[in-house]
């Protein structure tokens, strides 16, 4: 709350035939007009005098006359428009003093329309039986490490909170200890992180956090310039907007080593299937597919280490045909 307010005490301004009184923040018109005004010593002006006013009270000529260097204009109010002197007063002080919108510093941020709606649940199913997926086996976070997205921002302005990026990730860890550490409760936001999807290397597709939730797979991240930001304090992420999908590593990756074997075939095959039914459900285009270690602004993440594109994009191929679903990749560098 500012204080002082700008102006420590409402002034009555005259204007367009009406007084205003005005504080530091708000000017609100006293629904009076002017030359039957009431209540309030005023400067001595003609046109405000006690003669001016055909309705005057003798109380207010003689309170008048007791005060020569100003001039009370009784209205036909008389008593009772006094009374309301220090409750109108209390008012347009307390509007004065009383919490301002605050000014957000950043402005919202938001994806093009990307033109690709998104496909009926009857026909994604149909996809993923001709893909022959594995059925996806139930591995959920623990609460903790993962959120809702959010459809606003501190400032109370919708920000974007749907499905419209897709993150690949790789885990570092083995599956089973990836899985152990997201249903571990973690308190402290540094340990809180969470996949929406993971494929191992055994070829099983682990459900950790629902589509539809806010999985933590990338802090401080953007894509391009695109970011969201929830408050003033935050980093833009890419949560509430990225679908995470990650790859059990290697044996020979468990280190912070700059690459290592790469991933099964299986692997390729299941990802791809799995990033052809997200851009269905979503209507997400190929080219916001992306990386961890590209969308991170941390510098300090750099998976899927190992990542082939080109093993990706036969295995899409393959899947998109399969599926008759392949303008969701329309060759181009953006929508
Ligand atoms: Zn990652």
């Amino acid at each position: 709350m500012p204080w002082p307010p700008l102006a420590p005490w409402p002034r009555a301004v005259p204007g367009f035939g009406w007084t205003w009184y005005v504080s530091g923040f708000a000017a609100v018109p006293v629904g009076f007009p002017v030359d039957r005004q009431t209540w309030l010593l005023l400067p001595r002006s003609p046109r405000l005098s006690v003669q001016s006013e055909p309705h005057a009270s003798l109380v207010g000529a003689a309170a008048a006359k007791r005060q020569p260097g100003a001039t009370q204009v009784q209205s036909r109010l008389g008593g009772p428009g006094r009374s309301l002197l220090p409750l109108v007063s209390l008012l347009l002080l307390l509007s004065a003093c009383g919490p301002r919108a605050a000014k957000a510093p950043f402005p919202v941020q938001t994806l093009a329309d990307a033109g690709l709606k998104p496909l009926p649940a009857a026909r994604l199913a149909a996809c993923a039986t001709a893909l022959r997926l594995p059925p996806e086996l139930a591995r959920p976070a623990d609460p903790s490490n993962f959120g809702q997205r959010q459809a606003r921002d501190a400032f109370g302005r919708e920000v974007p909170h749907r499905p419209q990026l897709i993150v690949l990730h790789e885990t570092v860890l083995t599956a089973a200890d990836t899985v152990r550490h997201f249903a571990t409760p973690h308190p402290r936001d540094d340990d809180q992180a969470s996949y929406h999807l993971l494929i191992d290397r055994a070829g099983q597709r682990l459900r950790i956090v629902a589509d539809t939730g806010r999985a933590y797979g990338a802090g401080m991240a953007a894509f391009g310039d695109f970011t969201v930001r929830i408050r003033p304090t935050s980093v833009g992420a890419l949560n509430n907007v990225a679908l995470h999908l990650s790859l059990e590593t290697p044996p020979d990756g468990r280190g912070d080593g700059d690459a290592h074997s790469g991933y099964t075939p299986e692997q390729y095959r299941l990802a791809a299937g799995q990033v052809l039914l997200w851009q269905a459900a979503w209507g997400i285009p190929m080219s916001r597919v992306t990386t961890h270690e590209a969308v991170d602004r941390s510098h300090s993440r750099r998976d899927p280490r190992s990542f082939r594109w080109e093993s990706f994009d036969k295995a899409w191929r393959e899947a998109a045909g399969r599926c008759g679903l392949a303008a969701y990749d329309r060759g181009r560098a953006t929508i």
